[in-house]
């Protein structure tokens, strides 16, 4: 093994060569092509709910003071955020049938969080809650969210199987009008938006797709009327069926196992194999709960994230395939002395040695090597994010399972199933394991209903040509609106999204608390304080496409055009942004109580 600032023990030429091809054999066009399911009509049932019916109600028409688009956990926590900062009317719309968002809609069997439960499930001490596992499944993160919701009141006035089709200011009345799907019309002072990241369903738009023949769905609407079973129980009445599973990301890898232990056969289409690390998943020993004093969990999110952003720690908390492989590629130890290019050279030989790893793994777990081959992950480690299971890469030594390399995609699907190389693959059921839009998806598209400010102009319109907000969560123009912060959107990123949504909602909620103490009727972003902001986001934007553009394509390097990305998407702080300088200034800004950067209209009784 190579130590960080001795000469590489590999041939990097050959590396980078070999990493090249790999990337070529991806960048094929119509790779990024998809089904817009927000209009689709073919493809019209995946905007139905599979999990819970529709009740049938008739249309509201009332006011409340605030309105909270999305019920996941960014919602429940800018929820329970604001009933604490002592707000009444608090109104969740959702289009899923009850709280939880991802974990509302992610129901596939094994689905289970990859970020430690002690640092993702939110708000564990005012629950006093210990999860069961060291990493939860999706059911229990559910029910978490579900008891938070239930524990701040948030679900009574909540309108569930419901779309905000339309959110207008009105500025006489300094109210926004919330419009929706269901014919309801809300009046609120306030106007929160937690949509999400990553909340759109990717179906990619594969030739011949809507003659498949058999049960097609994807892993976010799971159809387990069809496959029987559960999330933790064998999938009976595939017994008998023949299935191909597209897709090897982070969803795909946690399904193959079950799907493999229950399928007559199971057929793995892999457009590029993910990097899967040890899992070690294990049930809470009864005495961890015992060792935790008040403010163990931000303590432990914040020694994670220490972790992840290179600062020093006394200890690893977490101590996992995250704080061991990717704080170690991110945040390579800088040896005094290395000039630029050799530090780069050591980052380079650290990463190839973290890859190799994964590469080794595979060669031990999979018996077979021409299926351990194309199991073997060739890029850099950060090209694609990282997974991490025990059972994955063991199924593919079931005879059952047979694993299909297509680099270049899917060619097209018949009434049969899908065909590569020019084979078909006859199945029953096709499932779509194919992930979700990405994070750089524009906010207005994500929200999905058009959001309209002063003087009539869309937000769609105004971020045109990316954000433009203050602090990535307040944007002018669009008074008393709030919005979550997320990655691409001029805050900072996170890899335990838990931790930014805690700190987004003790944001809102701090901020709405401290406007209406202070009699606030409407704020807005001053010009100022946005271009200052927007221009401190510009500037530290890093251009990695140098490195970037060499990499495998993802979502994570705009699928291979790294080049492409707009500076205004880029965070506080360089590359992932400057994530505890960020908390600092929010927390300072709520404490300061100045509310620097806004402009107010202050209620005349106040
Ligand atoms: P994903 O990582 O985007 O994976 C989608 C898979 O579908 C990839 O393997 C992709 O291949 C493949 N694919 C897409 N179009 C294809 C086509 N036309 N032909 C063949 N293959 C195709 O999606 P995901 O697994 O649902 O995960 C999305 C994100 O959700 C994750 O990155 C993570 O942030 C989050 N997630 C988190 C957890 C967790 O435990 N925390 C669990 C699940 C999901 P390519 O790789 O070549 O693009």
């Amino acid at each position: 093994m190579t130590k960080p600032g001795e000469p590489a023990s590999y041939d990097p030429e050959a590396v980078r060569a070999r990493y090249l091809a790999e990337r070529a054999k991806r960048m094929v066009p119509g790779r990024t092509e998809i089904r817009d399911l927000r209009s689709d009509t073919f493809f019209a049932r995946y905007r139905d709910d599979p999990f819970t019916a529709v009740t049938p109600r008739d249309p509201l028409s009332d006011e409340v003071d605030v309105v909270i688009v999305g019920g996941g956990i960014a919602g429940v926590l800018a929820g329970a955020n604001l009933r604490k900062a002592g707000i009444e009317r608090i109104r969740i719309v959702d289009l899923a049938g009850g709280v939880g968002g991802t974990w509302y809609w992610n129901r596939y069997p094994g689905v289970m969080c990859d970020v430690e439960s002690y640092i993702y499930m939110p708000l564990l001490e005012e629950l006093e809650y210990v999860p069961t596992h060291r990493y939860a499944f999706g059911d229990e993160i559910l029910r978490h969210l579900e008891a938070i919701a239930g524990r701040f009141d948030l679900v009574e006035d909540a309108l569930f199987h419901t779309g905000v089709t339309r959110a207008e200011w009105d500025d006489t009345a300094s109210r926004w009008r919330v419009h929706t799907d269901r014919g309801d019309e809300i009046t609120t002072r306030w106007y929160v938006l937690c949509v999400g990241i990553l909340n759109l369903m990717k179906l990619p738009a594969i030739a011949g797709m809507e003659d498949f023949g058999g049960r097609s769905f994807h892993t976010a609407r799971w159809d387990y009327a069809y496959t029987g079973g559960s999330l933790h129980e064998p999938l009976t009445r595939l017994a008998d069926k023949s299935v191909a599973f597209i897709g090897t990301g982070a969803s795909g890898i946690q399904c193959v196992p079950p799907l493999a232990q229950s399928a007559k056969h199971l057929y793995v289409f892999q457009r590029t194999p993910s990097a899967v690390g040890e899992r070690g998943n294990r049930l809470t020993d009864p005495r961890f709960a015992e060792t935790l004093e008040p403010g163990w969990q931000r303590e432990r999110m914040d020694n994670f994230q220490s972790i992840m952003v290179g600062r020093p720690v006394d200890s690893d908390e977490v101590d996992d395939g995250w704080t061991h492989h990717w704080a170690a590629v991110h945040h390579p130890t800088r040896k005094k002395g290395l000039s630029p290019a050799e530090y780069m050279r050591v980052a380079e030989a650290v990463d190839y040695e973290v890859m190799d790893v994964h590469r080794h793994r595979v060669e031990e777990l999979v018996a077979d090597p021409v299926k351990a081959e194309i199991l073997k992950p060739y890029y850099r480690y950060l090209c694609k994010r990282p997974c991490f299971h025990d059972e994955y890469l063991l199924a593919f030594n079931n005879p059952n399972v047979t694993l299909i390399d297509c680099p270049a995609g899917i060619e097209r699907i018949t009434a049969q199933g899908p065909v590569v190389d020019g084979r078909q693959y006859e199945v029953d059921c096709l499932i779509y394991g194919t992930g979700f839009e990405p994070e750089l998806t524009p906010l207005a598209r994500r929200a999905g209903h058009e959001i309209v400010g002063r003087g009539g102009v869309s937000l769609a319109a105004k971020w045109a040509d990316g954000p433009a907000t203050l602090f990535g969560m307040m944007t002018r123009g669009f008074p008393n609106l709030f919005v979550m912060p997320a990655p691409a959107q001029q805050s900072v990123v996170t890899v335990n999204y838990t931790q930014l949504a805690v700190l987004g909602g003790e944001f809102v909620g701090g901020a709405v608390g401290l406007l209406e103490r202070h009699g606030v009727e409407v704020f807005d972003v001053s010009a100022e304080a946005e271009e200052s902001w927007v221009q401190k986001i510009v500037d530290s934007f890093v251009d990695g496409s140098a490195v970037l553009s060499a990499c495998t394509p993802s979502r994570l390097n705009n699928e291979g055009h790294p080049e492409l990305i707009n500076p205004k998407n880029a965070n506080y702080g360089r590359a992932m942004g400057d994530w505890f300088g960020y908390r600092e200034l929010l927390e300072r800004w709520l404490e300061d109580a100045r509310f620097e950067g806004l402009d107010l209209e202050v209620r005349s009784t106040a």
